[in-house]
């Protein structure tokens, strides 16, 4: 149509960047930040050079999912993004005291969302995985139209009421043009460390059957696993401290279909 010219001009690509993927989710809890930064790792691990933004402003996770401390150095009037497990990563938790609450007003956290985008010396990187904030709020759609997305990964749960939000997701950044390039079922089945059953507690194939609908990839599924959540609240994603395990071969199986 003839607005869609002008628009993708006014996105601005970002020098040295190869591509920008968003990985979001219709609401919170569901494991979009511990899908982000396996999948950033993941996509390290498979032999691209990979960083990972946070653009969760009200609820930074990045600085504890990846165990890192400090405040970001200035260099050259850029800032210097943070680095562990071989992966820059740039929060709002870096600037902020934890535990401090945002009071920030939309256009603020717009211009901060843009500055860490363009303001922080990415150096040459192949993609830039964005950690974005839950939901589709006005801070999701000005990222989804100025961040020049090359497409976007939704994380669900298979619950009904996840999905239900994921469809938002979905359609927000339909109307913005960006790709959906899969859904992502987190959680998915419990596997029993004593009995080896598998459990449905959020039920099972939930997002597989969505994206069938709405003719978007299925890029897979991780379970809901006490190794995962320990290893992420302990900042050492299971990508990195079970490189061999089966939830990394998950997380690099689904950065291979990116
Ligand atoms: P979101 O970014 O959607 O709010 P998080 O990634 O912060 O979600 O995850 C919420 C909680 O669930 C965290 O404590 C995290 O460790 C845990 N979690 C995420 N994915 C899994 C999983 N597959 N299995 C077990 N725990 C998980």
């Amino acid at each position: 149509h003839s607005h869609a010219q002008p628009r993708a001009v006014a996105k601005q690509a970002i020098p040295g960047i190869g591509a920008i993927v968003a990985v979001a989710s219709g609401k919170g809890g569901v494991g979009k930040s511990t899908t982000a930064v396996n999948l950033a790792l993941a996509l390290q691990a498979n032999g691209l050079r990979a960083a990972v933004l946070d653009a969760d402003i009200y609820g930074p996770s990045l600085p504890r999912l990846m165990k890192i401390a400090g405040r970001p150095q200035q260099i050259d009037g850029r800032i210097r993004p943070m680095e562990n497990y071989g992966m820059k990563v740039m929060s709002m938790g870096f600037l902020v005291d934890e535990g401090t609450a945002m009071i920030w007003r939309g256009p603020m956290i717009q211009s901060a969302l843009l500055q860490m985008l363009r303001e922080v010396a990415w150096g040459d990187l192949d993609v830039l995985v964005i950690d974005m904030p839950p939901g589709t709020g006005d801070v999701q759609l000005t990222l989804a139209q100025q961040a020049a997305l090359a497409g976007a990964v939704i994380v669900s749960t298979p619950q009904d009421l996840a999905l239900i939000d994921a469809r938002k997701a979905v359609n927000m950044f339909n109307k913005v043009e960006v790709p959906i390039l899969g859904i992502v079922e987190n959680m998915s089945h419990f596997v029993c460390p004593n009995c080896g059953t598998s459990h449905d507690i959020f039920g099972h194939g939930g997002a597989r059957a969505e994206a069938e609908k709405i003719g978007a990839p299925f890029l897979g599924e991780i379970p809901l696993d006490m190794d995962i959540r320990l290893n992420s609240d302990a900042g050492t994603p299971v990508v990195v401290s079970q490189p061999d395990g089966p939830h990394a071969k998950a997380y690099k199986e689904i950065a291979r279909k990116l």
